[in-house]
This record gives C-alpha cells, structure tokens and sequence, in this order.
C-alpha cells in the first residue's frame, strides 16, 4: 500500500470505531491479531495485572526497577527544572505564564514484532511526573507480557486494554463503551499507527509521527572496531526499515567495520568518509534520532551539533543506554523531525496559559485596546475596553 491508500484505509477503521465503538473493536482484534475478546472484554483486570507482577522472575523485576527509577529522576528532576509559573508587573498589568499537565493521555505502547517493557516506562514516567491525572495504556495482544504488565504496576498505570493498532488510536480519540476517551495520545507505532495518530490530531493531541528508528555514528580513528559493530548492529536489530549513517575519519577504520558487518546489515548502512568537522556538518542536515559521538576529543563537536534527538557522547556511550536506562526517554524525532521537535518528556505533557489581569488605572492601554479594536471595525471589542473606563453605563444608557 502506497501512502494514500493507507491513508484512505486507516480512515474508513477509525470512521468505523467512531461510529459502532467497541463492536467495532472485537471486528478489527479478530481480523488483525486474530483474537476473540468480545465474550471477556478488552479492559485488563487488576488480578491480571497483578498475576503477571508476581509471575517475573526477580532478576528481570530488578533491571525494570533499575531502569524506572534512572528514568523517573531524571523527569523528576526535569519538573524541578520547569518554573511552575512567571510574571510581572507593568504599568499596573500584570502580565504571565503558568503550566497545568493535559488531564488523561493514552500510551501506544508497539507490540507488533516485539514486547516493549523499555516504551512503557519511556512514556509513563515523563506523564506521571508533569503530573498527569489519568494514564492509559494500550498494546496489542501479541506481546502483552508479564513484563510489560510489570512496568505498567510500577508506573502506577491502572487502565490497560489489550488492544493495537488503528482501532486503538481510534478507541483512545473518540472513546467507546469499555474505553474513555483521552485528551492526548503519545508513543511510538508502525505506519498504520502513524497514520491514525496523524488523523486523529487536532480531536486530541498527540506527541509526534516517529517513524523507523535512526542512528548516526561519528567514529573517529581510534574507536574500538568493535564498539562500532556492536552499534550498528544493534540498530539494525530494531527494524528492517532501521537506518544507520557511519561517518568516519579513517578509510582504514571503515574498512575494519565493514569487514565484520553480515551482507544484511551493510544494506541498511549509508557511509560517509570525512573529516570529523564534516561530520558535524552532514549530521545537522540528517538531524537523526540518535547521534553516537564515538570520538575522544568529543567537546568541540558537540558544541557543533544543533540537530539530534539525543546525543551519545563519548566511546563509552551506546544508543542502547538511552533505549533501556539512562534517563530520557527513548521516544524521540525520527525522519529529520529533529530539526523543529524534541523527544518525549515532562515538557510533553505541560500546557502553557498566558495570565493577564488589568486594573482600572490602565486608562491608557484601554484607549490603546478601543482604538485597534476601531481599526479592524470590532465595536464591541472597542467598546469591552472603554464600558471599562470611559462610559461604565454604556449598556443601560442603551436600554
Ligand atoms: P505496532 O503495535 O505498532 O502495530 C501492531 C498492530 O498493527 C497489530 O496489533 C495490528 O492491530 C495492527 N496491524 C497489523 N497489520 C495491520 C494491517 N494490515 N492493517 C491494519 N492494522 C494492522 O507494532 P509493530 O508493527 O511491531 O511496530 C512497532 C514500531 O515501533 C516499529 O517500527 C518499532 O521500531 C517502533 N518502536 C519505536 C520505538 C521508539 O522509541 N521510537 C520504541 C519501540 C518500538
């Protein structure tokens, strides 16, 4: 399917959710995951969830609570960085800003090709730290395992429906009997995914359009080989629509590199052999997901680099301590979206309102305010500004 059929496709599946809610749901679960809810119901229980908690051996409990914890202090510590509100005063106006968190926000969580645990805490702990009220998660059946259910219990996430793809987007946007409707929508997905998040924007928000996910690597001459390999591999692993630019300092490097890269993975690499300086330059105009600065001497580049979804800085630094544990989340632009958006993070989930009060002493702002409501012929905002200061009997002179 070209994009304009998948277009015109997803739209007739969220037409269809909209219009018949959750028979419409049971319809698509069967039909694309091959699935029988309508008897149980796509809500997951609490017993389930919990089923699941206590099934997770405690090696694998203890990685997810490591990366949870790594993961909620550095959003944690982003809150703390965020002024809850400014103003000040001039001339008698007060004028400012405050944040309030969107109220209730859906988490995609993939489940397609592979079990995303890593996605739950990655879109979770940013929501829950703006302070949002209401998290819902959905996946798909395929890959609800005990570890995603796991990470869902830890992050607190009480609504969980065991539901993918187009229908749960559409579910999420316009609500059904057995889901409520959200007010945003974040978190990565395959093109259909995209596509419904891409319709459903403006009905409720939604975080941004991630498409398959992208690395570059600037290796320097010095790079261990193998440090090189391991990345590139690992990117390769994600997707077979995965991307992977190496830009590299040293023909003799690139040559060891490619050496040791199976047929497969060199399809899914674009090189480059330049200076690290030039480097920097094409990187900018890639503006990739993930960027590994594999470089000893990295300061002077890194001063360089204006678009990056996250960068990896230094040999000791792969991609896969952002996917898992570091800290920010792993759900960041793709497709050169680097070059106008960010990734997923407290700010995400952050809404600004302006403030403004006037007193009665702003005799002069109001005349400014009657005057530009005058130029564009707007009486009665002309006349909200002067019943303010001039004619305060304005409307019972009228009657
Ligand atoms: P997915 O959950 O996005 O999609 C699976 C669902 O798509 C299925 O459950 C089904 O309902 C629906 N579907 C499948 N075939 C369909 C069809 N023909 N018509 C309509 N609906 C259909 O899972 P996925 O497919 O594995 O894709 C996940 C994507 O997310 C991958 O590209 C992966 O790389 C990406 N990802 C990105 C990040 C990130 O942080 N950027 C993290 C994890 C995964």
């Amino acid at each position: 399917m070209d994009a304009k059929q998948i277009s015109i496709y997803v739209s007739d599946i969220i037409e269809d959710i909209k219009n018949n809610g959750d028979e419409a749901v049971f319809k698509y679960l069967k039909k694309f995951d091959n699935v029988d809810l309508s008897k149980k119901g796509y809500r997951v229980s609490q017993k389930v969830i919990d089923d699941a908690a206590k099934r997770i051996p405690k090696q694998l409990k203890n990685v997810i609570k490591s990366s949870y914890s790594n993961i909620l202090a550095y959003h944690k510590y982003e809150r703390s960085q965020i002024k809850k509100r400014w103003n000040y005063v001039k001339n008698g106006l007060k004028i400012g800003q405050f944040y309030r968190p969107v109220e209730s926000v859906g988490l995609y969580v993939p489940g397609g090709r592979f079990p995303y645990p890593s996605t739950v805490i990655m879109t979770a702990v940013p929501a829950m730290a703006a302070g949002v009220k209401r998290i819902v998660m959905v996946t798909p059946p395929k890959n609800m395992n005990d570890a995603v259910l796991f990470s869902a219990k830890l992050c607190g996430i009480k609504e969980i429906y065991c539901i993918g793809g187009v229908m749960a987007v559409g579910a999420l946007a316009y609500g059904t009997k057995t889901l409520k409707k959200v007010d945003m929508i974040v978190g990565p997905g395959n093109a259909y995914v995209n596509e419904a998040k891409k319709q459903v924007f403006g009905r409720v928000g939604i975080d941004s359009l991630a498409g398959p996910t992208e690395v570059a690597i600037i290796a320097d001459k010095d790079v261990p080989t193998d440090y090189v390999v391991a990345d590139v591999m690992a990117q390769v692993e994600h997707d077979p629509l995965a991307k992977t630019y190496l830009l590299c300092e040293s023909a003799k490097k690139m040559s060891e590199i490619e050496k040791l890269l199976p047929k497969e993975a060199l399809k899914q690499l674009r090189t480059e052999l330049c200076s690290l300086n030039k480097a920097v330059d094409i990187v900018n105009n890639i503006a990739p997901e993930h960027l590994e600065l594999l470089v000893k001497n990295y300061q002077i580049l890194l001063k360089n680099v204006r678009n990056a979804g996250a960068v990896f800085v230094g040999y000791q630094t792969p991609t896969a301590s952002g996917d898992y544990w570091a800290g920010p989340s792993h759900v960041l632009p793709t497709n050169g979206s680097a070059k106008f958006s960010s990734g997923l993070s407290v700010m995400t989930f952050l809404k600004r309102s302006a403030y403004i009060e006037m007193n009665k002493n702003n005799k002069k702002a109001y005349k400014t305010i009657a005057d530009f409501a005058q130029a564009e012929n707007m009486q009665y905002h002309k006349k909200s500004a002067e019943v303010r200061y001039l004619i305060p009997s304005f409307f019972s002179k009228c009657k």
